[in-house]
């Protein structure tokens, strides 16, 4: 009996020191590893360009912060992305993306979604509710959650229709909007679209890294397009007023969704694929870009490699440029991914950086205004559903 005893005690002691281990050193530490900022001296912002920058409204299309067991209504000193440090780099819109699945061995040739599913163990040493740990829908749900209890907190407002965005936008704090990093969370079913629509989720990915039930992903092994499924989401999709995300999708998808409707599409982020022909499997060709940004899509440029040649503030800067010199002025938006496990030269409180270095390379005031912000304020007041 004594010896019951013991042994209780003593996995109760193990299993204390392992949930300690794993939420104050070994997540906090992974997190820091797969969210790099690039060590560097303070950005040096000139007085006028502080000023300009404090005059826009920033807008960033892509963050997957939602992820990661960190506080974000508080300043932490590793990732990318914090309500305080979204504050100090004046952005006022920033759109949240839920990722759910992500097969190891993540490339952007050809993943399979049949192996092993990294958010999975995720969830699972973050301690998500475990209904999260073997359903994609419920992944979407929680991360849904996250948000919500910061709202309720009164951290930011989530906009959940054209008038809802509308008045957000007008008063003084940080809006975010949902959306999903593709549509693997249906888990097959058309109504989980109105399920996490009821979640607060406005914008739908359709693919991420993997073909999955609506059809191919560029980074996927058939490079297919919409399947009957996939169909079937897009209408209701469409139905519903959900904005719909190729960012991951392969071009035989692209052509499908472009060929069922002229409604907008978004690429939360990416790049052109001419300004760096080395991003070939993850940016798309420039004429299905004209395609989209033609029937008044845009485009969010990512901060990252593989989207863009040079991470550099004034990379992203060039990468920027080119993209109003090719899609136009009105099609280009700022589309970080930041805490999407990417290494960045800049996080969200250093963002004038990349307006001093826009205006260094000679951009006009007025391109600027659309480029930081402006653009996706304007797609969004005119394409959510009402
Ligand atoms: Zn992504």
């Amino acid at each position: 009996m004594r010896a019951l005893k013991w042994s209780v005690l003593i996995a109760a002691i193990l299993l204390v020191i392992g949930v300690a281990a794993l939420t104050f050193y070994i997540v906090p530490q992974q997190d820091a590893k797969m969210n790099v900022v690039i060590d560097h001296a303070p950005y040096v912002i000139s007085e006028d360009a502080q000023a300009f920058h404090d005059t826009l409204t920033v807008a960033d299309l892509h963050s997957d912060s939602l992820l990661w067991a960190r506080s974000l209504a508080n300043r932490n000193d590793r990732g990318h992305v914090d309500i305080p440090r979204l504050v100090e780099g004046n952005v006022k819109l920033q759109v949240f993306s839920a990722v759910t699945k992500s097969p190891r061995g993540l490339n952007f040739d050809e993943n399979d979604g049949q192996g092993a599913d990294d958010i999975s163990l995720l969830a699972k040493v973050q301690f998500w509710p475990p209904r999260s740990w073997s359903s994609i829908y419920e992944r979407a749900a929680y991360q849904a959650e996250r948000l919500i209890k910061l709202e309720d907190n009164g951290n930011l407002v989530i906009a959940r229709d054209a008038q809802s965005f509308k008045s957000a936008m007008a008063g003084d704090k940080l809006v975010a909007l949902l959306l999903t990093e593709g549509a693997h969370p249906l888990e097959g079913k058309i109504e989980n679209i109105e399920r996490l629509y009821d979640k607060g989720y406005r914008i739908m990915g359709l693919q991420h890294f993997f073909d999955n039930e609506l059809g191919g992903s560029m980074h996927g092994k058939s490079k297919s397009g919409l399947t009957p499924f996939g169909r079937d989401a897009v209408i209701e999709m469409r139905r519903m007023g959900i904005i719909i995300d190729v960012a991951h999708s392969s071009e035989a998808v692209v052509r499908d969704v472009l060929a069922m409707s002229d409604t907008p599409l978004i690429i939360s982020h990416g790049g052109v694929r001419s300004a760096c022909p080395a991003t070939a499997n993850r940016n798309l060709p420039d004429e299905l870009l004209l395609e989209i940004t033609g029937r008044g899509g845009i485009i969010g440029i990512g901060y990252f490699d593989g989207v863009i040649c040079d991470i550099s503030p004034g990379g992203i800067a060039d990468a920027v440029i080119y993209a109003v010199d090719i899609l136009g002025a009105d099609a280009v938006a700022l589309g970080s991914d930041f805490d999407g496990t990417v290494t960045t030269t800049l996080d969200t409180s250093e963002l004038a950086a990349i307006t001093q270095a826009l205006m260094q390379k000679g951009m006009e005031r007025r391109v600027i205004t659309k480029v930081m912000g402006g653009n996706a304020v304007r797609f969004f007041s005119e394409n959510l559903g009402k």
